[in-house]
């Protein structure tokens, strides 16, 4: 009898000090506004990410083709500053692939590089013929503020004439930029030659 009535206090004892402790309250003003706050940040970074598309072409825009080439398409390489900036694009849009090619082959280029993990599956967009997709894909991101960066002069003039809210950045580097005529009435919104100018113009 004495000894259960020992062990009846401790285990009193034991419980005490937690039902005296009082739980926070969720519903408290200081926490309410903690946890909308946070809301407003997370919402904050969605809005800003979800606002912004940018579609890259590949050849002698992401990847180095003239290497590539030259290796008798047995080395994978990209140009020098392109991790950099998808790294820091990465943050504050959504990155995507607008390429011509043989599907297979360029999501290589992709994997080979490293690049692969920056683009999610539904946003890499590769064509025989992008002129003939590309109304689809301009489409399918008609809600976002859209950035397409290319080397070649076309397929940024096309897309600026179906829908021209498009922001068309024209990366001059390799054979076609080189070998570029102008297009009649048509002036890309920017002509670069390194993607890093990329982040600048999308964060301005
Ligand atoms: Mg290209």
């Amino acid at each position: 009898m004495k000894s259960s009535n020992k062990s009846s206090t401790f285990f009193l004892r034991g419980i005490e000090p937690m039902q005296k402790k009082k739980p926070p309250n969720p519903l408290s003003k200081s926490r309410t506004n903690w946890c909308e706050d946070k809301l407003q940040g997370f919402k904050k970074v969605l809005d800003k990410k979800s606002l912004s598309v940018v579609l890259f072409d590949i050849d002698y825009t992401l990847f180095d083709t003239a290497f590539f080439k030259e290796s008798g398409l047995s080395q994978h390489k990209i140009y020098e500053e392109v991790m950099q900036v998808l790294d820091s694009l990465n943050e504050i849009a959504i990155l995507g692939i607008f390429s011509k090619g043989e599907v297979a082959f360029q999501k290589t280029k992709l994997e080979k590089t490293g690049m692969r993990k920056f683009f999610e599956e539904n946003n890499i967009h590769i064509f025989d013929d992008k002129d003939a997709n590309l109304i689809s894909v301009l489409e399918k991101y008609k809600d976002s503020k859209l950035f397409l960066v290319d080397d070649k002069l076309g397929v940024l003039c096309s897309a600026k004439k179906y829908m021209p809210q498009v922001i068309a950045i024209w990366v001059k580097r390799g054979p076609f930029a080189q070998n570029q005529k102008e297009i009649a009435g048509f002036t890309p919104d920017a002509e670069i030659k390194n993607l890093s100018e990329v982040v600048k113009i999308i964060r301005s």
